[in-house]
């Protein structure tokens, strides 16, 4: 199984630094399956490809090797060491996934341009039309070539297989998140059993551009292998409106089940905010501006700050905010700017309440006494409000591979008992109290699935 990506340009060999792969080096990389290897077959100036090959054990796959998972799913005889299918998917997000969220430290801008790249994809199932039908919207240019057999095999007829190659001028991140959902869609099994959490990857990874997508149902029936309830779901997260609902007392008697945890978190993170009296607030780690969002239309606060360290982020927060048309006295309450929560920033600082939501389990542990430092000591806010999942929970989702956390990007998650316990460093470490409280559905054994501290300063 081989995916190469092409990029052509100037100084392509800056490609290496937008993978977080070194050209210079080939790795390998263990996954449950089998191994990944990723190396340069070309590294120049002006014309730079990578290659991801998959070594895929067929008998490993039959005996489901660690754990069950794969228990049942394939005979012995299969195309899945050599055909491109959800296993490349999942090798994609457990190789690139830093890339795939658009953040390169080293050439950030780069990261957030358009670049002519190239993807190949050797021996996927599918037909040329179908492959126009499902790139050409995204602005590729397609090219298909049938997989030749040999000709003593000729009464088996035509191969399912083609190799796929396409080009466009393209953010890698869009690229790779592209290849990451469409890729399965093209086969009619996967190594893995789905289950809902296969929802929040597909709106993670696909929720901007599916959207839009003329063969979206499509997309998404396939991706689910034809199974409604998740389509359904999937396309009802897609096309629902932006706004995000309040629950209001009118709708209260909603089951709590049925709002999505996504607003319930936003909707108690916001009572917080304005329970603890602040005027100002600063969204660290803002995101699309989800929370950002909610916060402008409320009365009690004169001054909304939203920061965070991806440009890409914060040109679809404007999206969301319709920031171009926004009136003056909105824009006057709104500022939106890029910075770090691991380097110090006299821009953080002055508000009244800070709430970091669903962030500190993307800072990697070794710059978390930073992160903790600009959080909690150099803001000075008064209350600082941070949400983070708890890892108990993830028991619930049917699936999450092996080793793997509920998203991508998280660099650890913490079980209730590592919350508190790094929420009591926090107090005593820069004098604050803690009150510690879960969001979402509770499940007796395992808690709630998000896990929210509000921490006030001592006076
Ligand atoms: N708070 C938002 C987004 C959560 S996703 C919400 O709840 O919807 C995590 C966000 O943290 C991403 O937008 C990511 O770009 C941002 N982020 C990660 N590391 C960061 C850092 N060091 N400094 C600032 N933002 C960071």
């Amino acid at each position: 199984m081989l995916l190469t990506i092409t990029y052509t340009g100037n100084d392509t060999q800056d490609l290496g630094y937008l993978l977080h792969k070194n050209p210079y080096r080939s790795q390998e990389f263990d996954l449950n399956s089998g191994k990944a290897y990723v190396f340069y077959p070309e590294v120049s100036d002006h014309k730079t490809t990578m290659a991801l090959m998959l070594d895929i054990n067929p008998i490993d796959l039959v005996k489901g090797k660690k754990g069950a998972e794969n228990n049942g799913l394939f005979d012995y005889v299969n195309d899945r060491p050599y055909t491109a299918t959800s296993f490349l998917s999942t090798a994609i997000t457990r190789i690139f996934s830093t890339a795939m969220n658009g953040r390169c430290d080293k050439r950030q801008q780069l990261a957030d341009s358009k670049l002519d790249l190239t993807a190949r994809i050797y021996a996927i199932q599918g037909k040329d039309e179908f492959t126009r039908k499902i790139f050409e919207p995204l602005g590729y240019t397609v090219s298909t070539s049938k997989t030749v057999l040999d000709e003593k095999f000729s009464e088996w007829g035509e191969s399912p297989y083609i190799d796929l190659e396409i080009s466009g001028n393209v953010r890698l991140a869009d690229l790779l998140n592209h290849l990451y959902v469409l890729i399965p869609v093209f086969d009619k099994q996967k190594h893995y059993l789905i289950s809902e959490d296969e929802i929040d990857k597909l709106m993670s990874h696909g929720g901007e551009w599916l959207a839009e997508h003329p063969a979206k149902k499509e997309i998404i029936y396939r991706y689910f292998l034809m199974k409604k309830s998740y389509a359904h779901t999937a396309i009802d997260r897609l096309t629902e409106n932006e706004p995000v609902e309040e629950v209001t007392d009118e709708n209260k008697e909603i089951p709590e089940k049925k709002i999505s945890l996504n607003r319930q978190r936003l909707e108690t993170v916001k009572n917080a905010v304005l329970a603890s009296g602040a005027e100002s607030v600063i969204d660290l780690g803002c995101g699309e501006c989800r929370l950002t969002k909610i916060l402008l239309e409320q009365k009690q606060l004169r001054k909304v700050t939203a920061v965070d360290v991806s440009a890409h982020e914060l040109e679809k927060a404007k999206t969301r905010l319709h920031y171009d048309t926004m009136n003056e006295h909105r824009k006057n309450k709104l500022t939106l700017m890029q910075g770090s929560l691991t380097y110090r920033d006299k821009r953080f600082s002055g508000y009244d309440c800070a709430c970091v939501i669903e962030v500190v389990e993307h800072i990697e542990p070794l710059r978390l006494p930073a992160f903790e430092r600009n959080v909690f000591e150099f803001s000075e806010a008064k209350t600082v409000i941070i949400t983070t999942p708890n890892k108990e929970y993830n028991q619930n989702y049917e699936f999450i591979p092996e080793g793997q956390l509920r998203h991508n990007d998280h660099r650890f998650e913490w079980t209730r008992e590592d919350f508190k316990k790094w929420s009591e460093y926090i107090c005593e470490k820069f004098g604050y109290t803690v009150q510690i409280s879960g969001i979402g559905e509770e499940d007796s054994n395992y808690g709630t699935p998000t896990q929210m501290g509000v921490f006030t300063k001592c006076v």
